[in-house]
């Protein structure tokens, strides 16, 4: 039976629990999912701070402060980012403040450096310095426990770990943090054909290119690679890799031999060791995409021809990998995007053209292929950076039609 791709992502997705978590140092968790909420130790801000470089003054005394009429204040104390002083800033008086510096006690204002100029002593401690503006109760002052307070949650389970929230765990003490695990995935590659890349391929032999662009897609969707030896076409051989690799990985996929050929043997044996879910598609390229489980592992034969194993993985398997890694945005940005060229496709399967999105100079997004769209090519993919999906239904797209196309150049996000 021949499923369409929605019915067999869900299959797929069906079939990949979330990891469990475990714990790594705080740089080890970008870009990976949190495994529980995480609160903070303290307040951050941790105290009351100057946001400029200036003098921390009391609001009172510079009421009518102006260019033209200044307000001399005497200088008590400087303090520096790092420093703190119990000095109360009393009637008459301001403090010398840097950014960051605490604010010291009786000033409830900051004026910025540019708003003041130096008096006596150069505007240092012991000297005075004239104010030429006003200030606003709070002016330039960022609030202790702005950010967080004690106690609270900074990040919650599910949040994805970026840049920000690196920085943000950090404030709050978490040196470790609790993140699911990223799925060791087993990349058998089948093919009598199959010679390494080392070697230059002898009569009838072809590189086996796939081990390598598969174990890549593994990589940038947040997993870990285990690559195999190449599987001979044949029964033993295959049943003795897949079993194999049941009890090593978290999850299975494997390149070629789920056609109809003669020595195809991925379908039999799944199929033997374990349950055969699906073993096509109404896709192209790559209509005989395989899925199973073995062992409660989940399976996914891809075809062997490079560009059907290209989409197969960016459709069913990078979201299965994103799943088992507790990601909830599973889908790329898909938008629409103005035909550059006329395309023809027939009745019955869905289409993924390899494609380059441009965007002209009107604003508008221009998508047209990138190259032969033959399975067994792949620099087509290589130049493209989306892939325009055209539907089921036969149809005959003119230029400057509109069109959808699945960005591979962003990350999950909004769809
Ligand atoms: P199959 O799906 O096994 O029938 O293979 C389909 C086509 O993909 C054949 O032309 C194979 O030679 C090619 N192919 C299979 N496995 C690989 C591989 N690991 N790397 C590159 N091409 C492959
Ligand atoms: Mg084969």
């Amino acid at each position: 039976m021949t499923l369409t791709v929605e019915e067999a992502r869900e299959l797929v997705l069906g079939r990949c629990g979330i990891l469990e978590p475990e714990e790594v140092p705080l740089l080890e968790a970008l870009d990976r999912v949190l495994a529980e909420d995480v609160r903070s130790d303290i307040d951050v801000a941790p105290f009351d701070n100057s946001a400029m470089d200036g003098y921390a003054v009391r609001t009172g005394d510079v009421a009518d402060a102006s260019a033209d009429a200044p307000v001399t204040l005497e200088v008590i104390s400087h303090i520096a980012a790092g420093d703190h002083s119990d000095l109360e800033v009393g009637p008459g008086q301001a403090a010398r403040i840097m950014t960051g510096a605490p604010l010291p006690p009786g000033a409830d204002a900051v004026i910025k450096v540019e708003e003041t100029e130096a008096g006596e002593n150069d505007g240092s401690t012991g000297g005075t310095a004239r104010m030429l503006r006003s200030a606003k109760l709070g002016q330039n002052i960022r609030r202790r426990g702005e950010e967080v307070r004690a106690g609270d949650v900074v990040l919650a389970a599910g949040d994805v770990v970026g840049p920000a929230a690196v920085g943000l765990l950090a404030s709050t003490g978490h040196a470790r943090v609790l993140v699911h695990r990223r799925p060791r995935v087993a990349v058998l590659s089948t093919g009598d054909e199959l010679v390494d890349v080392t070697e230059v391929p002898g009569p009838g032999k072809i590189r086996n290119s796939n081990s390598y662009s598969i174990s890549a897609q593994v990589i940038a969707a947040g997993g870990v690679p285990l690559r195999y030896p190449p599987v001979a076409d044949d029964l033993d051989a295959t049943r003795e890799a897949f079993a194999r690799a049941a009890t090593e990985a978290d999850f299975i996929v494997t390149s070629g031999g789920v056609s109809v050929g003669d020595f195809d043997y991925v379908g039999p044996v799944l199929k033997e060791l374990g349950e055969l879910e699906f073993s096509k598609v109404a896709m192209r390229p790559g209509n005989p995409q395989t899925m199973g489980s073995i062992e409660g592992v989940p399976f996914f034969g891809l075809p062997g021809n490079p560009s059907s194993g290209f989409v197969g993985f960016e459709i069913f398997v990078r979201p299965a990998l994103r799943r088992m890694q507790g990601h909830s945005r599973l889908d790329r940005p898909r938008h629409q995007a103005i035909l550059a060229h006329d395309v023809k496709k027939r009745q019955g399967r869905r289409y993924y053209l390899r494609a380059l999105l441009e965007k002209a100079e009107n604003g508008s997004y221009v998508v047209g292929i990138s190259g032969s769209q033959s399975s067994a090519l792949l620099t087509a993919a290589h130049k493209g950076n989306c892939l325009l999906v055209l539907p089921e239904g036969e149809g005959a797209f003119s230029a400057g039609s509109d069109v959808e196309v699945i960005r591979l150049d962003m990350e999950e996000g909004i769809a």
